[in-house]
């Protein structure tokens, strides 16, 4: 018989966990030791991702032993809604309370081609990047795959309302994904299953900040999903002033390991790049990035940085947006400049939590 997986044994054991941290073939296996046909697992994947009930006894077509079977060793993971903000844009930003009590933000955007929905991986982060609201309070814990699949299942019922669907996910709210990436690996499993929430694969974007030894078992995963790097610096010095990871993991490490990535996958990389007034935002620090991307199959997204009041970081002037833009243009590099999404409302990362945490 096929060994049961570490957590499906522990969810046997007693603990209560998400049935959303379990993937197909893992719930197939719980069903088989349960003495249950494997087809259960189809109705039960059913039941939770295309009729997004939010009890057992609502899969109807299971028998009730299996039902009280199912709910006393997992949980439908609950999300409480504890704020909403709704942008003029269409953004929606949502803070939720975990069972626990700690509180994660989801930000849902809408684009012309549909609608976005950005997760967050932890409670808190450790990283410390120095222009973060999240990181204020540190970190307090890793979401389990299941808690951050639960947020796309809560932006999907809140479209539900409207008719409209998520049609893609983005890994890059509050968290190191790559600091997490057991769960990580779970989530996407379970958002990509065609039986899951179906969402393809190429629609689906994870970004990290520089875990430069998971960027290599990322690669070696050889998914189709999309990867981007949060760069915001041409040089080690500004980048170590930014983000304090990259002393761990300087950035000529960092580039070698994008290398690596893309050898081993040939996909295009997308790195992110912060425009912090003064800091990195000037002609010469575009010219060195472009030096330093070079020869890579990549695309510059350039983040006019919203002010975190928090954090000294000032805006760069419109006319330097535009200067570093055509410089990299010239260069050859692919680049566009995000449109700002929920401007009116606390649309940085972990500023919804931060402010509900001092309303607190
Ligand atoms: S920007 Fe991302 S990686 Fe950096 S501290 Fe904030 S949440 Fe963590």
């Amino acid at each position: 018989m096929q060994e049961l997986k570490k957590e499906v044994q522990a969810e046997i054991a007693g603990k209560k966990g998400s049935v959303y941290t379990l993937q197909f073939d893992d719930l197939k296996a719980w069903l088989q030791e349960a003495g249950e046909p494997s087809f259960r697992a189809d109705q039960i994947f059913y039941w939770l991702y295309d009729k997004r009930v939010e009890q057992f006894d609502e899969m109807t077509n299971l028998s009730k032993a299996l039902r009280e079977r199912l709910s006393s060793t997992f949980s439908i993971t609950p999300l409480k809604e504890v704020a909403k903000q709704e942008s003029v844009d269409g953004t929606v930003k949502l803070l939720f309370e975990l069972e626990d009590g700690n509180t994660i933000e989801t930000v849902v955007m809408k684009h012309g081609y549909g609608n976005s929905v950005c997760v967050t991986s932890q409670v808190g982060c450790r990283l410390g990047c120095t222009f973060c609201a999240s990181t204020l309070g540190g970190l307090k814990r890793n979401l389990e795959a299941g808690e951050i699949t639960a947020q796309v299942l809560a932006s999907q019922r809140a479209l539900d309302e409207k008719g409209e669907r998520v049609s893609s996910v983005v890994v890059m709210g509050i968290g190191e994904p790559f600091d997490n990436y057991k769960e990580l690996i779970g989530f996407l499993k379970v958002i990509n299953h065609d039986k899951g929430l179906n969402i393809g694969a190429r629609h689906i974007t994870v970004s990290t900040s520089g875990v430069v030894p998971k960027i290599y078992d990322f690669a070696d995963e050889k998914l189709q999903i999309n990867f981007a790097v949060s760069l915001h610096a041409p040089t080690t010095e500004i980048r170590s002033r930014l983000m304090p990871v990259n002393r761990a993991w300087p950035l000529d490490k960092l580039m070698e390991s994008i290398k690596y990535y893309q050898e081993t996958t040939n996909r295009r990389v997308t790195f992110e790049y912060g425009l912090f007034g003064g800091v990195n935002d000037q002609v010469e620090h575009a010219k060195q990035l472009a030096e330093l991307i070079k020869g890579l199959k990549c695309h510059v997204n350039l983040i006019p940085v919203n002010h975190v009041p928090e954090r000294d970081y000032v805006r760069t002037k419109r006319e330097d947006i535009f200067a570093f833009e055509k410089t990299l243009k010239e260069a050859g590099v692919n680049v566009t400049i995000r449109r700002e999404q929920g401007h009116d409302i606390d649309a940085a990362c972990g500023q919804l939590r931060a402010n509900e945490g001092k309303k607190k």
